[in-house]
């Protein structure tokens, strides 16, 4: 009489399906590990706009960060576009920001997810 687990776990299955979901890598990401053509969500977010990707590049070339002044100098977006940019990049944890002085820096997070575990290139 001990069937009460049965018939429990259909609805998990749906979940994990929802979870798993993967984005065709964009053109303008090299590929660096063989096959690694789907992108999870949290690195879709991060490289699915091509300017976007542009900023984290430029971010993984700067030792000491970099300030929303300079990154809009830099790539040639105005500021708001830039600010957000690097909101929804935080957002997923791809870069993380110190203040200094009356400025905010912005750092690539390179332990992250995206770089440590999908080999983001930047
Ligand atoms: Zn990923």
């Amino acid at each position: 009489m001990n069937n009460k687990k049965l018939g429990k776990r259909n609805s998990d299955t749906k979940n994990s399906e929802k979870q798993s979901r993967t984005y065709p890598r964009p053109v303008w990401v090299p590929r660096v590990v063989s096959g690694e053509e789907e992108l999870c969500p949290d690195c879709f977010k991060v490289v699915g706009e091509r300017s976007r990707y542009n900023l984290v590049c430029m971010l993984g070339k700067s030792k000491d960060g970099l300030t929303v002044g300079q990154l809009t100098e830099k790539i040639k977006l105005r500021q708001p576009t830039v600010t957000h940019h690097l909101q929804v990049l935080n957002s997923v944890e791809a870069v993380s920001s110190e203040a200094r002085g009356r400025e905010r820096v912005y750092k690539l997070n390179r332990s992250a997810h995206c770089f440590e575990e999908c080999k983001i290139p930047y």
